[in-house]
C-alpha cells in the first residue's frame, strides 16, 4: 500500500466547492504586508468590531478566571443562560449558546438543510447563510434586494414546499438597513407554517428600543416558527472569544442541542459574557458614541459620495472603484471592507469607530482618487 496516494481517500464530493468565508484581514497581517511597524497606528474598521474594546467588567472577569482554564467549561452554560434569561425575560430553556452565532447558523443547517430542502435569503445579506446552504448541499434561494434591504414580499413569494428556513438580517449586514416591526409582523402573519423564520439580530443593541421588533414576546407566547440569533461579538466587544446565542421555543432549542458539541462555548467566553451583561451602562455609552459617529459620517462624507443611512455600527459608502480604494486606504493605514464579494463592487463598508478613527477615515475618503 502506498500511503502517499491521498487522492484515493475521497472527500464528500461537494465539499471542495463550498465557498470559504473571506474575513477582514487581521491587523498584524496587513502591517506585515505593508511593512508598517507600529500596529497602534493602523485603523481597522473592516469587521464591525467594537472599537472601544470589551467592557471593563468583562476584562476583569477574564483576568479573574484565567487560573481556572485547566477545567473544561460548563457545556450547558448554566450561569450564562441564567443571566441572559433575566436580561431577556425568557426562561433558560428558551436559550442555546454557540461558539459565535455563526456556529448556531451551522446547527440550523444540520437540523434543516439537505439536498432536498432550501433556504430563502436576501441579496446583499450576510454571506454565511449562503455558505451554510452549500455546506449541506442545500440550495440558497437569493431574493433581489429592495433599496439595499430585504424585500419581504418577494421573499414570501420565493418560498417553495421544500423551503425550511428564511433568513432575515435585521439590521442587515452589510447594508445597515432595518425592517420596521410593522413590516415584520405583516410578514410573519403570512409566513407558511412549514418555514422557520431566522432573525439575525447581531446589531440589535445599536437600535433604539422603540424601533426593535418584539419577537421575544411572540416566542414567549409559544411561536415555534421564529428563532432569534444574537451575539457578543459586536456591541459587547467580545468577538475574539466567540460567543453568540439563539432565542426560540424550548422544543426548537432542544433540537439544536442534539447537534451541539459538548463544550462548544469556552469558559473564558462564558465568564466574560456574564460580566458584560452586567455592564449595560457601557452598552448605552457605545450606542450613543455610535449614534454620534454615524451623524458625523452623514455630515462629513464628501459631497457626491453616496451612502446608505445605517441602523448598525457600520456604514456602506459608494466610492466608485472599491477594490482600488481598499488598497489606497490601506496605504494610509486604514483597513475597510470592499464589497465586491457581496456583488457591490462600487461600495465599501466602514465600521464606526472612535471619534479619532472616524476623523481619520473621513479625511482619507476626501483624498480618494
Ligand atoms: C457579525 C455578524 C454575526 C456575528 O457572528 P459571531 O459568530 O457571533 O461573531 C452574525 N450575523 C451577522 C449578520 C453579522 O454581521
Amino acid at each position: 500500500m502506498n500511503s502517499n496516494q491521498t487522492d484515493k481517500i475521497r472527500p464528500n464530493s461537494w465539499i471542495a466547492s463550498v465557498p470559504m468565508y473571506q474575513p477582514g484581514k487581521p491587523i498584524e497581517e496587513t502591517a506585515r504586508e505593508l511593512g508598517f511597524t507600529d500596529i497602534a497606528e493602523i485603523v481597522k474598521v473592516a469587521s464591525n468590531e467594537n472599537e472601544f474594546g470589551p467592557a471593563p467588567s468583562a476584562i476583569k472577569a477574564m483576568k479573574d478566571n484565567a487560573e481556572l482554564m485547566h477545567r473544561y467549561p460548563d457545556g450547558g452554560c448554566f450561569y450564562l443562560k441564567e443571566r441572559l434569561s433575566k436580561h431577556l425575560e425568557v426562561t433558560p430553556e428558551h436559550l442555546i449558546l454557540g461558539n459565535g452565532s455563526n456556529e448556531l447558523i451551522e446547527f440550523l443547517g444540520h437540523c434543516y438543510l439537505n439536498s432536498d430542502t432550501n433556504l430563502v435569503m436576501s441579496e446583499y445579506a450576510f454571506v454565511v447563510y449562503r455558505l451554510t446552504a452549500a455546506l449541506f448541499q442545500s440550495q440558497a434561494i437569493v431574493v433581489p434586494a429592495k433599496d439595499y434591504g430585504h424585500d419581504l414580499e418577494k421573499m414570501l413569494e420565493a418560498i417553495t414546499p421544500e423551503t425550511r428556513m428564511v433568513a432575515i438580517c435585521n439590521p442587515n449586514n452589510p447594508t445597515g438597513t432595518l425592517l420596521s416591526s410593522d413590516e415584520i409582523n405583516h410578514f410573519l402573519d403570512r409566513l407558511p407554517s412549514h418555514v422557520l423564520a431566522v432573525f439575525d439580530e447581531a446589531y440589535i443593541e445599536f437600535v433604539d428600543k422603540s424601533l426593535q421588533s418584539d419577537l421575544i414576546s411572540r416566542i414567549k407566547a409559544g411561536a415555534k416558527n421564529i428563532l432569534l440569533l444574537r451575539t457578543f461579538s459586536k456591541a459587547y466587544g467580545l468577538a475574539g472569544l466567540r460567543v453568540g446565542y439563539a432565542v426560540a421555543h424550548p422544543e426548537l432549542i432542544e433540537l439544536l442541542n442534539h447537534v451541539r458539541q459538548p463544550f462548544n462555548v469556552n469558559a473564558m467566553a462564558q465568564a466574560a459574557a456574564i460580566a458584560a451583561l452586567d455592564d449595560q451602562d457601557f452598552i448605552q455609552m457605545l450606542k450613543e458614541a455610535n449614534r454620534s459617529g454615524l451623524e458625523f459620517f452623514y455630515q462629513n462624507i464628501p459631497t457626491g459620495i453616496e451612502y446608505i443611512p445605517s441602523s448598525a455600527n457600520f456604514i456602506m459608502v459608494k466610492t466608485g472603484d472599491a477594490t482600488k480604494h481598499f488598497i489606497e486606504l490601506q496605504k494610509k493605514k486604514i483597513i475597510i471592507r470592499p464589497m465586491a464579494g457581496y456583488g457591490l463592487p462600487e461600495w465599501i463598508r466602514i465600521t464606526i469607530g472612535t471619534e479619532e478613527q472616524n476623523r481619520r477615515v473621513l479625511a482619507a475618503l476626501a483624498e480618494l482618487s
